[in-house]
């Protein structure tokens, strides 16, 4: 608290991001999804060979250079594609120019009652007022429950985050033409994980009212770059275009722009990073399941796990912390009987495997 603070300030619950590790301490890091493969080997080359008397300079406004690129990749058009300071940054905006503030009129937007934490923040701190819609058993959602109900928009992540578990396209269809006067942002930042691969950049040309929200984040592990972008209708980008040009023209870096880019045009590296992934999260979910976890198929590069009887979410979490291996737990009642576990390299998982089984028979002995 503080009489400085505006009331918001001093009234709102910021987001809190996994733990961050200090420099130079040793953990095995599975609390943030991110990838444990380097980037593509051009963000290398780009590095040694980049003018740094360029850096003198504004980067270009709308990231030309990387939004023709995701454009060509997605068979779209440069003018159909947004980029922003990582995905939290294109949601904030999307929040601010798709979204009616609250009023005594506006209709509420919906958004999955277990999804990404960073929603609610949002719509506290840009006053739009959202419904929780709740998940059917296992965490399993349904489009048919955002039929049917007013509202001034929809957000909803595909893979949802922390569940894993995703929908299909032709669910997210059904839910753009259910609220046609509403934007629906679909937030993929796993999406590229999902076997087989699905993404809702198919249903644009069908679903003017849709804004797919992506991440190089994730499966191009660039975290550290901050880079996200949303692909819509020229219509909605344009929105988003004028929002940004009333906040930060330029929120994207030189540096990250032509990584960015680099990284969308390896596609073979991309893929290769994926399988790995998708092979080391089968490993993975097989080796929990044998230890007595149930979890969800996961769609993302994160499984959500219930541990078995004999030892609580809360008190393995605290355990393999202290063990140095950091994992994601969510105090939120409805979910805190799990755990989010990213999915990092082959030997990461199985030391992570390696220590589990230990407490699991530990908690069985006692
Ligand atoms: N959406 C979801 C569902 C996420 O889990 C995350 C990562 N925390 C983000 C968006 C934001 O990712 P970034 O800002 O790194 O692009």
């Amino acid at each position: 608290m503080s009489e400085f603070w505006n009331k918001k300030i001093n009234e709102i619950e910021p987001y809190v991001a996994g733990e961050q590790p200090k420099k130079g301490e040793k953990v095995i890091k599975l609390n943030t999804n991110e990838n444990p493969f380097p980037p593509t080997p051009m963000a290398r080359v780009i590095l040694r060979t980049y003018d740094i008397a360029d850096l003198r300079l504004y980067p270009n406004t709308n990231s030309q250079e990387f939004i023709e690129a995701v454009a060509d990749k997605e068979g779209v058009s440069p003018k159909q594609v947004f980029a922003g300071n990582g995905s939290d940054e294109v949601l904030a905006l999307c929040f601010q120019t798709f979204f009616e503030k609250e009023s005594i009129s506006a209709l509420p937007v919906l958004t999955p009652e277990f999804s990404y934490s960073f929603y609610p923040v949002f719509s506290r701190f840009y006053d739009v007022r959202i419904i929780k819609v709740p998940l059917k058993e296992d965490l399993r959602l349904d489009a048919d429950d955002y039929i049917g109900i007013p509202n001034c928009g929809i957000v909803i992540a595909n893979p949802n985050a922390p569940t894993s578990r995703s929908i299909s396209v032709e669910d997210i269809k059904k839910i753009c033409k259910g609220s046609p006067d509403s934007v629906v942002i679909i937030d993929e930042a796993y999406a590229e994980f999902s076997d087989p691969y699905e993404t809702a950049v198919s249903i644009l040309p069908e679903c003017p009212n849709l804004v797919v929200v992506r991440t190089c984040s994730k499966s191009y592990s660039l975290a550290g770059l901050r880079i996200g972008y949303a692909i819509a209708s020229e219509e909605l980008i344009e929105g988003l275009n004028r929002a940004k040009d009333s906040f930060n023209s330029y929120p994207v870096d030189r540096l990250a722009q032509t990584i960015a880019a680099a990284a969308i045009r390896d596609e073979a590296y991309h893929k290769k990073c994926i399988e790995g992934i998708i092979d080391t999260r089968n490993y993975t979910s097989e080796e929990l399941k044998k230890l007595g976890f149930s979890l969800p198929k996961s769609s993302a590069n994160f499984v959500f796990a219930k541990p078995p009887k004999e030892i609580d979410a809360e008190t393995l979490y605290k355990n393999l912390r202290s063990k140095g291996i950091l994992v994601r737990y969510f105090k939120t009642s409805g979910i805190n009987d799990r755990l989010r576990i990213t999915i990092g390299s082959r030997e990461e998982m199985e030391k992570f495997i390696a220590a589990v089984k230990e407490e699991v028979t530990n908690a069985k002995n006692s």
